[in-house]
Parts: structure tokens; C-alpha cells; sequence
């Protein structure tokens, strides 16, 4: 069979529909919902093969930081390209890991030392709980053998990421498969009483926390959590009180904290890592993500001396962390990873941003008075909007009426790409967006609101 040289949007689809299983998608959608192809990126606008575009607000599922097509990863990719693509990580190392490593202890909170790379967020996640548990193990502690989560977390996919996360959609099918964690209910704002500060609020949920430690701590391995947003379960947020009263409690009772910083790692709270604006140091954080710029799947789980140290023996006492993927420490991934570091050192691109999210503030605060949105949330560069009934955090949308789809549909046809997460609309753009950028989104999404909550 041959194909056209120049294909269209329709001709594209239609070769997809016949051999592709799309990520997160009910297929049946497809038969009314366009699929849209895309030719090239470049810089916040992606392309597709009928002369259209379309805004990235949402990073390519939040894993763009500099723009698509970024000149100056490109060049550092076409550079590593030529000298090296790939080398099994056991028993060799290159350049770029080893640069990429050092870089990550010097920026991440004080006391993360170690890198141990995967290839995929899940993974990252996977690695964590892993190492985590058999720390004990090799300590001797080996009743330690559960975690403890927040309700309304994500954490990936796999079976033990999925495990410690809480968002029912995902989860509830798979439920015979899953660890047996221990769920707590989370410091999510959302929830806050009316007046009730969200400092007040989280600092309030911690005696969940803090019970369950003190019922489960000796079989339990580590606490998880995403610092300061839960971003799969809706862009809901929370104040880093909580994360200092967790630091302070795992330690008290001997149990790890994971710090799952996959999606609002390099930048997206405002700080580089949220972690910094509690001012703790977990003993695992997880990063993936933005880590490459949206380039090419890697990530990694950062740890301490500490943890390392409880694996390092002789080989026979058998208490190596015998873990490993094919493409752990990718060379191509680990210069996108370097050349998207060298972005951040270019420029202050944290401070650039402060200005472009106060601009966000500024251009969505008049939907906060909106009839049916209950509420407009920030935390850095990630602006949600939440669609309500009536205008309160009281009531919610039921999720068969998919009002988010009728936002992403219309929002389509204003050349920009939001995702709505249920009845949440958010922005999480890359940071190479301008203000008069920004206001568009933010028009489309208002008008795209208004069209989904008018019945
Ligand atoms: C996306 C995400 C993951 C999973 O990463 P994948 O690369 O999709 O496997 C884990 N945790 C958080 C917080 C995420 O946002």
C-alpha cells in the first residue's frame, strides 16, 4: 500500500483508527470526536497537517517546559546524536549521565545524593517503593511491608504505582490486582470549610496523618505524596504546612516519605522542586516529566546517603538493589535532560515566571465571580478552574455530562489545546508562553465555560 506524501487530517486518522489503542481513551469517542494529527511543533504551537494550530496549554500532558522544537535542545541533541545514542547503564557509564547526576544533587533539596534512573514517571515511582521496602528489609525491619497514601492522589500506572494512588477512575477496575495501602484522607483544599484559610485547612487534615502513623508506622515502609498539587486528581492543592508536619512525623516514627514531584517538578509551584517551599528533604523524590523538557521519557528517583549506604556490602549478603530497565539512563535522554538544565541556568526563568503567573492571576481572577465556578486555584504556573452548579465548592457537575469535553471540543476550535480533567479546566503552559498568549487561553477557556455550564 502506499501513502501520499502530503497527507490531510482525514487520511492520517483514518490509518491511525485502523492499527492505534490510544493512552487514557475510549476508542468508541473517535467515531464523533476529531483526531488531530500533527505535522511539526514550534515553541507553544503545535501544527496538524490541514494548516490549523493549536495552543499547548497543557504541555503536551505537562511535560513541555521550553517549547516544542526548543533550538537549543535540539542542537544538543543533534550534537549527542552523532557521539553517542545508548549504553547499557550496569558496568558502563557515559557523559551525560554522569553530569546529569551531579546537576540533580546540586539542585535538588540538601541531603538527596543518589540517582537511580528509569523510563517513565511509573517506573520512578516503582523504584521508590521498592527501594524503600527493602531498606528495612536489609535493616532487619522486614514488618514493614505497607505504604501510606493521600485520598484524591495519582501516582502512575503500573501495579504498584497505581496502588498508591487514589483517583477511582483509574484504580477501582484494577482492584483485585492492587497492595494493600493504607489510604489517608488528603489536605485538599477543595474540602475547606467556607472562611477556613487553606493553611488552617491542611494543617487541620494532618491529624489523619498523624493517626494512621501512629497505628500503622511499624508496617509501614514510607508515606507518598505529590507536593502541593495533586495534579491527575483535578489541580487540587494544599498548603506546604502539611509538608512540614509530614517530614516531622516520619521521622518521629521511623517511616520514609516519598516525594512524587513527577509533574510539578522544574518549576511548575513557582519554586524549582515544591518541596523547597516546606523546606524539607524527602528521602526519595521522584522526578520525570519536564525533567527532559518534553523531549524524550527518562526519570529518576533521588535518594539519600542514608538509604544508599543499607545496600552497599559484600555481594554475597545478597542486599543489592537488583532493579533495572533496558534504557535506564538513556544517553539521548540524559543530554535533553542537561540541555533543558542549561535553560533554567540561561536565564531566571523561575523569576520570568513569577511575573507570568501573576499575569495568569490577574487575566482569570473575574472568573472566580463566574455563576458556575466554584472555584479558580493557583500554585505557580498551574491555574485550574473548577465548573460548579452554582458557583460553590459545595456542589459538582455529575461526570456523565462531561462538561469538560464540551470545553476541549470548543476549545479546539479556537486553536487551543486544553485537557479538562472532569469538570477542572487548567492551564500548566510551557514557559515559553507570552501574556497576550495567556489571555487567549484564558478567553477560550471562559467562553468555553460558559457554552459547557448554559443547560
Ligand atoms: C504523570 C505522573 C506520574 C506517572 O508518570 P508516567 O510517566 O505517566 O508513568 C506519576 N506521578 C505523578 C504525580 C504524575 O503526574
Amino acid at each position: 500500500m502506499s501513502h501520499s506524501r502530503h497527507p490531510d487530517n482525514k487520511a492520517l486518522t483514518r490509518r491511525d483508527l485502523a492499527v492505534l489503542w490510544h493512552p487514557c481513551t475510549q476508542m468508541k469517542d473517535h467515531e464523533s470526536l476529531p483526531m488531530i494529527p500533527i505535522a511539526r511543533g514550534e515553541g507553544v504551537w503545535l501544527y496538524d497537517f490541514d494548516g490549523r494550530r493549536y495552543l499547548d496549554a497543557i504541555s503536551s500532558w505537562w511535560v513541555n517546559l521550553f517549547g516544542h522544537c526548543n533550538p537549543h535542545i535540539n542542537q544538543r541533541l543533534r550534537e549527542q546524536l552523532e557521539t553517542l545514542e545508548h549504553v547499557i547503564l550496569a558496568g558502563f557509564t557515559h557523559e551525560a549521565v554522569v553530569e546529569l547526576s551531579e546537576k540533580l544533587v546540586a539542585l535538588t533539596p540538601p541531603g538527596l545524593k543518589r540517582c537511580f534512573y528509569a523510563d517513565n514517571g511509573s517506573s520512578a515511582i516503582e523504584v521508590a517503593l521498592k527501594m524503600s521496602f527493602h531498606y528495612w528489609h536489609n535493616r532487619g525491619q522486614t514488618g514493614k511491608t505497607r505504604f501510606i497514601s493521600l485520598s484524591n492522589s495519582y501516582h502512575g500506572e503500573t501495579l504498584g504505582a497505581l496502588s498508591v494512588g487514589n483517583v477511582e477512575l483509574y484504580k477501582d477496575t484494577y482492584g483485585p490486582l492492587l497492595l494493600d495501602v493504607i489510604t489517608v484522607p488528603g489536605p485538599d483544599c477543595y474540602h475547606r470549610e467556607a472562611g477556613e484559610s487553606c493553611r488552617d485547612y491542611s494543617a487541620r487534615m494532618f491529624a489523619h496523618m498523624e493517626t494512621a502513623l501512629e497505628k500503622h508506622a511499624e508496617e509501614t515502609c514510607a508515606v507518598v505524596v505529590e507536593p502541593l498539587v495533586q495534579c491527575a486528581g483535578g489541580m487540587r492543592m494544599y498548603d506546604a504546612v502539611y509538608l512540614e508536619m509530614l517530614r516531622e512525623a516520619c521521622d518521629r516514627h521511623g517511616v520514609h516519605l516519598i516525594a512524587d514531584e513527577i509533574a510539578v517538578g522544574f518549576g511548575r509551584s513557582g519554586t524549582l522542586f515544591a518541596c523547597e517551599q516546606a523546606g524539607i528533604t524527602p528521602d526519595f523524590m521522584c522526578l520525570s516529566k519536564g525533567l527532559t523538557g518534553g523531549y524524550l521519557p527518562l526519570s529518576v528517583c533521588l535518594t539519600t546517603d542514608d538509604i544508599y549506604a543499607a545496600f552497599y556490602d559484600d555481594y554475597a549478603r545478597l542486599t543489592a538493589f537488583l532493579h533495572s530497565h533496558s534504557y535506564t539512563g538513556n544517553a539521548l535522554a540524559c543530554r535533553a535532560a542537561l540541555a533543558t538544565l542549561e535553560l533554567f541556568e540561561a536565564s531566571d526563568v523561575i523569576g520570568a515566571n513569577r511575573t507570568l503567573a501573576a499575569h495568569m492571576a490577574g487575566a482569570a481572577a473575574r472568573l472566580a465571580d463566574h455563576p458556575h465556578v466554584g472555584e479558580v486555584r493557583q500554585t505557580g504556573m498551574i491555574l485550574a478552574m473548577e465548573m460548579s452548579p452554582d458557583g460553590t465548592r459545595n456542589t459538582a457537575y455529575p461526570w456523565q455530562e462531561r462538561r469538560g469535553l464540551r470545553v476541549y471540543r470548543h476549545a479546539l476550535e479556537n486553536e487551543v489545546l486544553l485537557r479538562p480533567l472532569g469538570n477542572v479546566i487548567y492551564l500548566m503552559p510551557p514557559y515559553v508562553i507570552t501574556p497576550e498568549e495567556i489571555d487567549h487561553c484564558l478567553a477560550v477557556a471562559a467562553r468555553g465555560i460558559d457554552l459547557a455550564t448554559c443547560d
